[in-house]
């Protein structure tokens, strides 16, 4: 018996994602694509679906955020300790880069379900003795390095990956690619395929792609053409080599640079956008591919703050394996149960904005919550494009805004907005407060999606392939105000669910006044003016949870890979 024994006696779905958010103590991912891969293998665990995860294991993390005292966003290294979570395994196998072997090692963290379910990651690891200083450092930091650190973090995940799993016995039967960072995987895929040379015909191809395509899946992640890893093909030939011929490469990833996410649509038999509408702009953006649309979802248990997972164990006992339990919520959890709930969670909030800054917010204020990545696309300025709109709202109904998120090192644009953004907080002080919480994780996400009353969205359309802390807000009765984009189009029902900013055609230019528009004259009344009667504020906290949480769940999204992407 080895202690992989457990997960290889069975064949599996392997699952690659560059990013992975665990758990917050293991800083292994960076926004939204890595907490979905996280909910991805904690529903799995749940549900019981034979699947391994592969990642890197990131031991600077991508990075703990400072903000200094003008606003500006200081990034420090997040190390952290791969031996207090994770079991080192023996096997190694080695990639070529650069022409020189570089060894892969692995960690083999369990991932324990909320339901008894176990799931085995594995995490990537370079920094071993058999390597060189500057080779042990390729899984050090997500995201970090230039292109060329890039393409290397990327040989090791697709390349490394596949051979890992099979050195370790894993019998993969289905792989899924969560972005295009992993799509090289599919060239070793090839290379195991290629046909004998006894059996190759002049003119055809010498591999086995439909075989390939039989066994891929991919998931695509953004709307926008430059959100897609390209690598010139010099760079590509000096540092991987020929894992198969440039003539079959440049056929599958494109004639001009090598681009990954042609290469995964072209090895994968099964492609999905993750919202409706962005399965629509992908298939305009690759005519030719079928995108079908599963739109993401978020995991039930760990999303759902301490006082409202108590409210369904009590009401609804079997929601965390069955969350379509929650659309029962408008008539067997009582409003009052809700409110109380939903109090609780917004004096955490309150208690930790309080420890981490020193600002007492008031719990009886309206709250608005912003926390994502800092990026030009999301927006996060547009609620303070007109403060002294702003300030009138304010004057006449109170708000308070808390705002998070950390921009990429190299994203100057995010960053200015992060400076801005502290610009125009002390610009509205003595009316109304704005906090900054540093560090933006997934445990100040929970706080953050649960103590707020309102949840913001803005991203400018159609770029937010889907969003998904709207969906958190959800499931602890938040309701979201937001552009209509990602899942927002699909998860609003006006004034049910929660509110759109303009509408799904809106122009951006009149996104700002449609916000203070839908804030002054509908969101605001309804909260203070009718908090406690029955057809009031409660009715939407009660929306979300029973129209939104109980869809837009990872379980659901899931059940529907399993049945449409791995088994077929
Ligand atoms: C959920 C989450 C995100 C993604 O938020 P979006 O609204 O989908 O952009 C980013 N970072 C953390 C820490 C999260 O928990």
């Amino acid at each position: 018996m080895t202690m992989l024994d457990e997960f290889t006696h069975e064949p599996r779905v392997a699952y690659f994602s560059m990013e992975i958010a665990l758990r917050n103590e293991i800083p292994t991912y960076s926004g939204g694509l890595g907490v979905l891969a996280g909910d991805t293998v904690r529903s799995a665990a749940d549900l019981v679906l034979p699947l391994v995860a592969v990642s890197l294991v990131s031991r600077a993390g991508y990075f703990r955020q400072e903000i200094d005292a003008q606003g500006r966003q200081v990034e420090h290294p997040a190390m952290w300790e791969p031996q207090g979570w994770a079991q080192p395994l023996d096997a190694k196998i080695a990639v070529s880069i650069e022409g020189r072997a570089v060894w892969v090692g692995a960690w083999l963290y369990v991932l324990d379900g909320y339901l008894g379910g176990r799931q085995p990651v594995l995490l990537l690891d370079t920094d071993l003795d058999e390597n060189r200083p500057e080779d042990r450092e390729i899984t050090h930091t997500l995201y970090g390095g230039d292109e060329t650190y890039r393409l290397k973090q990327e040989i090791v995940l697709g390349i490394g990956g596949v051979r890992l799993l099979q050195a370790l016995g894993f019998r993969i039967r289905q792989y899924h690619m969560n972005e295009g960072h992993s799509a090289l995987l599919g060239l070793e895929l090839l290379r195991r395929y290629a046909y004998p040379p006894g059996e190759l015909r002049p003119g055809e191809t010498p591999y086995d792609l439909p075989r390939v395509r039989e066994q891929c899946n991919f998931t695509t992640h953004t709307p926008v053409e430059a959100g897609h890893d390209r690598f010139p093909y010099a760079l590509v030939q000096r540092v991987l080599g020929n894992v198969v011929d440039l003539a079959t490469l440049k056929h599958l990833a494109g004639e001009d640079s090598l681009n990954m996410t042609r290469l995964a649509l072209n090895l994968s038999e099964y492609v999905n956008g993750v919202a409706k509408r962005h399965a629509e702009i992908s298939n305009t953006m690759f005519p030719g591919y079928q995108v079908h649309a599963v739109t993401n979802g978020v995991h039930p248990y760990i999303w759902t703050s301490e006082p409202f997972r108590k409210l369904y164990d009590h009401y609804l006992p079997s929601w965390c394996h069955e969350p379509e339990q929650l659309m029962r919520t408008d008539c067997c959890i009582p409003a009052t149960d809700i409110e109380e709930a939903h109090a609780k969670a917004k004096q955490a909030l309150i208690e930790r904005v309080l420890a981490r800054t020193g600002i007492s917010l008031n719990p009886d204020v309206a709250t608005l919550g912003f926390a994502r990545r800092m990026t030009a696309y999301k927006r996060p300025d547009l609620l303070f494009a007109d403060l002294e709109r702003l300030k009138a709202i304010a004057r006449q109904r109170a708000i308070q805004i808390v705002l998070a998120g950390k921009a990429h090192p190299r994203d100057e644009g995010g960053k200015r907005l992060i400076e801005q953004l502290h610009g125009q907080a002390r610009a509205l002080e003595g009316i109304v407060p704005v906090v900054y919480l540093p560090d933006y994780d997934m445990e100040t996400a929970q706080a953050l999606v649960a103590g707020a009353d309102i949840w913001l969205n803005t991203p400018l359309r159609p770029q937010e392939a889907s969003g998904t802390s709207g969906m958190k807000a959800a499931f602890n009765g938040v309701p979201s105000l937001s552009i209509l984009d990602g899942w927002w189009i699909e998860g609003c029902i006006e004034g049910v669910t929660g509110w759109a900013i303009g509408n799904a055609t809106g122009t951006d230019d009149g996104d700002a006044r449609a916000l203070y528009d839908k804030l002054e004259q509908v969101v605001l009344p309804l909260f203070y003016d009718n908090q406690h009667v029955p057809d009031g504020w409660i009715r939407v906290m009660q929306g979300a949870i029973s129209k939104n949480a109980s869809y837009f769940n990872s379980h659901r999204m899931m059940r529907r890979y399993a049945a449409e992407a791995y088994i077929r």
